[in-house]
């Protein structure tokens, strides 16, 4: 781990002031990603500037919805009653992420901007376009099979690890962050970005911006939803492929069709032509392998990640069956129910 300076901001604007004067300085939360990218000299930050006194760790009532707090715990957000009522789907998407421990540390504003789980990006003696812009990408011929297959590029192949942002897709949360040039909001949508060939940023966030807290709408999902999480082992592993479904139903008509995948690309996956073959349908299986088949039609497989294709086939037709039946995917049942 390198040297560096440390201050603690005691008012966003001190925050903002201290990373935008600073290109090397960074913000830390419950430092669970970042200081493990320091140990392994990913991360050289010349400055932490600690954001964790900042009053950014309330979940309250706003414009019909709810406003999350930055700074509020992974734990706490899972098991808020308000959200468990009104967004149990994020509850859930929550509880399948990490481990208990980490999830009283982590932060709603660390877990959108934690970095991939490529094992190259994590090996300084390696080459990756990610941490070291022109480098080259290993796992394109290399080791990938935890890697994308849908929306990756000739430059960068990785995934985006995150479990809550794949149900904040789904649930079309804003971000709401605070720069040098003031405020503004960012669909979740427009949060994460695809590799493309500038594979280093992940975010659309500027340097100098921090996340004031995530919005929720008024929306209600909460009678037809599941977060299926598939992965290696049943506790304490990243997802594969990950299906967040939220439905409206009419009878066994589907009005509104929510679908977004995690553990597939550099960012939580969503596919309009998809949704809106599942708009206004029988909950069916012939409809939701139709939906499957859409989203499906644009993988691109490597070598050795061939079986997520059929593997999130087979999670999409489960994941909006469990949500057209409202007998979502429990995250304290180790078994894939
Ligand atoms: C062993 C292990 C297993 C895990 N498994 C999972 C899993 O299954 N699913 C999953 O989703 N996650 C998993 N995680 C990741 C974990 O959820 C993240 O490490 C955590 O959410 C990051 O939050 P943090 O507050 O600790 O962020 P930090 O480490 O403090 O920061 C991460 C990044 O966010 C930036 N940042 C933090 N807050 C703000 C803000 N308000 N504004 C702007 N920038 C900010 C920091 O500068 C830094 O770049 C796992 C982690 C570990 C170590
Ligand atoms: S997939 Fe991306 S993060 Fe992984 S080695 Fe290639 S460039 Fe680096």
């Amino acid at each position: 781990m390198n040297r560096f300076e440390y201050t603690r901001a005691d008012t966003v604007q001190e925050a903002v002031q201290a990373l935008a004067a600073d290109p090397a300085a960074r913000f830390i939360a419950g430092g669970t990603n970042l200081v493990d990218l320091m140990k392994y000299n990913v991360e050289r930050p010349g400055r932490l500037v600690d954001i964790t006194r900042l009053p950014l760790d309330e979940i309250v009532q706003h414009e019909g919805g709810l406003r999350l707090g930055a700074l509020v715990p992974n734990a706490t957000l899972a098991y808020d009653p308000l959200v468990n009522e009104r967004y149990p789907l994020l509850a859930s998407a929550l509880l399948a992420g990490a481990s208990p421990q980490l999830r009283n540390a982590a932060t709603t504003g660390g877990n959108l901007l934690q970095r991939t789980r490529c094992y190259y990006f994590y090996d300084e003696g390696t080459p990756c376009n990610k941490r070291q812009p022109g480098s080259g990408c290993p796992a394109i011929t290399g080791v990938n099979r935890i890697h994308a297959i849908l929306g990756a590029s000739d430059t960068c192949i990785a995934t985006h690890p995150s479990d809550m942002c794949v149900a904040l897709a789904a649930l079309e949360a804003t971000v709401q962050v605070e720069g040098p040039d003031g405020r503004r909001s960012i669909p979740s949508g427009e949060f994460h970005r695809l590799p493309g060939d500038a594979p280093q940023t992940d975010t659309t966030l500027r340097h100098g911006e921090i996340v004031l807290s995530v919005d929720l709408p008024d929306e209600d999902f909460s009678k037809h939803y599941t977060y299926l999480k598939l992965r290696d082992r049943l506790s304490y592993a990243f997802a594969l492929v990950s299906v967040a479904a939220a439905l409206e139903m009419d009878g066994d008509t589907i009005r509104t069709a929510r679908l977004a995948l995690g553990g597939v690309a550099h960012k939580p996956w969503r596919n309009a032509e998809a949704e809106a073959r599942l708009q206004g349908r029988p909950a069916s299986p012939e409809t939701f392998r139709e939906a499957a088949d859409v989203i499906l039609a644009e993988a691109r497989p490597y070598a050795h990640n061939a079986f997520k294709v059929e593997l999130a086939r087979r999670a999409i037709v489960r994941g909006l069956a469990q949500a057209a039946a409202g007998t979502p995917q429990s995250q304290t049942d180790k078994r894939i129910a």
